[in-house]
């Protein structure tokens, strides 16, 4: 038996009938657009959250883009993030044509240290981009305290983390706006690409709305210049089906944790603070001996992927911002230990099971 990192079919195999009726429904419709489907999944996510807009885009990566755009940030303009997360969080900024400016994480979460964040602060700072990343909700207090001192944005990239709550708040609920990926490994995942942007600003969901469609209001006037980058309906009608197990689905992974983490006995296992309720897109674990870990691993049929293995201050495409190893030594130690097991809604106990013993082992 091989251990996979995820296995997308067992999820849909567990909604099989559902999805297929849906997605039939919405080929006879006719509508593959945006249309009714996707006002009505964009009414649940935006109640889900707890916030009064949701506009449903092409990826989570134009959901980050839309929001800094519809923020109306650009050249001349810094925007503060984290260097340990996927690229598409930074990527974004320098698109709009603003600077990124990467910020060290706190060891233990991986998340955005506030203290490195708030030492980058300068006149040219227009937003903070804070990553839930794997799945533990940012502890936002310190970043609301930052941004209101200083009259910044919060962007909340909530790629990894739709269904986690900090003290009982949503992931994705306090900032100026949140960015959703519906990427099929996602918490929630669709067939394909999309996203979506989240916020209680009547006025940024509106420009959103104009952006995602080529700036136009009306049909062939536009007023602003826009993208294209709309959910589509069958996207939205697949996501509807198994929006409806994605608490279920997340309480699944974090049992899964709990089991990983009471029986890892030879590694650094993720923190569990009280205050949060992480959700596990990634369960991460550190050691010293990670490609060691990993070889032994695989040849167990365990499999484990390094998320990330370079932190962004250091990737080639942003060389340009002069940026040195050494210069954010939290994120370079993590990419360098960092490990992820697999976990997915519908692991069988057996496969945990395999999953210790094989970092256990020896
Ligand atoms: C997946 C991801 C994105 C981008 O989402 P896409 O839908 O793949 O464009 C952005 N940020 C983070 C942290 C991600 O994990």
């Amino acid at each position: 038996m091989n251990v996979p990192l995820i296995d997308l079919a067992r999820q849909y195999r567990e909604l099989e009938k559902e999805i297929e009726l849906a997605v039939r429904e919405t080929l006879f419709s006719g509508n593959y657009i945006l249309g009714s489907q996707v006002d009505e999944f964009e009414r649940e996510i935006a109640s889900y959250l707890g916030v009064e807009h949701a506009v449903g885009v092409g990826s989570g990566t134009d959901a980050l883009y839309l929001i800094l755009k519809g923020l109306g940030i650009g050249p001349g303009d810094e925007v503060i993030t984290t260097a340990f997360t996927f690229v598409a969080t930074a990527d974004v900024i320098a698109n709009c044509g603003a600077s990124p400016v990467f910020a060290d994480i706190d060891p233990l979460t991986f998340n955005l240290d506030p203290e490195s964040v708030r030492a980058r602060v300068g006149s040219r700072t227009k937003a903070i981009v804070a990553v839930h990343l794997f799945g533990l909700p940012v502890d936002m207090d310190p970043f609301v305290e930052i941004a209101e001192n200083s009259g910044l944005s919060i962007i909340e990239d909530c790629a990894q983390s739709l269904g986690a709550a900090y003290r009982g708040r949503m992931a994705g609920s306090t900032g100026a706006a949140a960015a959703l990926s519906f990427f099929p490994t996602k918490n929630l995942g669709c067939a394909g690409d999309g996203g979506m942007v989240c916020t209680r600003d009547e006025q940024l969901a509106e420009r959103v709305r104009m952006l995602r469609a080529h700036g136009s209001k009306r049909k062939y006037c536009h007023e602003i210049l826009g993208v294209n980058s709309r959910l589509d309906a069958l996207q939205a009608a697949i996501l509807r089906v198994k929006l409806t197990k994605l608490d279920a689905w997340n309480s699944e992974k974090r049992e899964i944790a709990s089991v990983y983490n009471d029986s890892l006995t030879t590694v650094v296992t993720p923190p569990v603070p009280s205050e949060a309720f992480h959700v596990y897109h990634q369960y991460t674990i550190r050691s010293e001996e990670r490609d060691v870990l990993k070889e032994k691993l695989s040849r167990a049929g365990v499999s484990s992927a390094i998320y990330y293995q370079l932190p962004l201050h250091l990737q080639p495409c942003f060389r340009y911002l002069g940026y040195r190893p050494g210069e954010l030594p939290e994120s370079e130690s993590a990419a360098d230990q960092v490990l992820s097991l697999p976990i997915f809604p519908g692991m069988t106990a057996a496969e945990v099971e395999r999953v210790r013993d094989a970092i256990n082992s020896g």
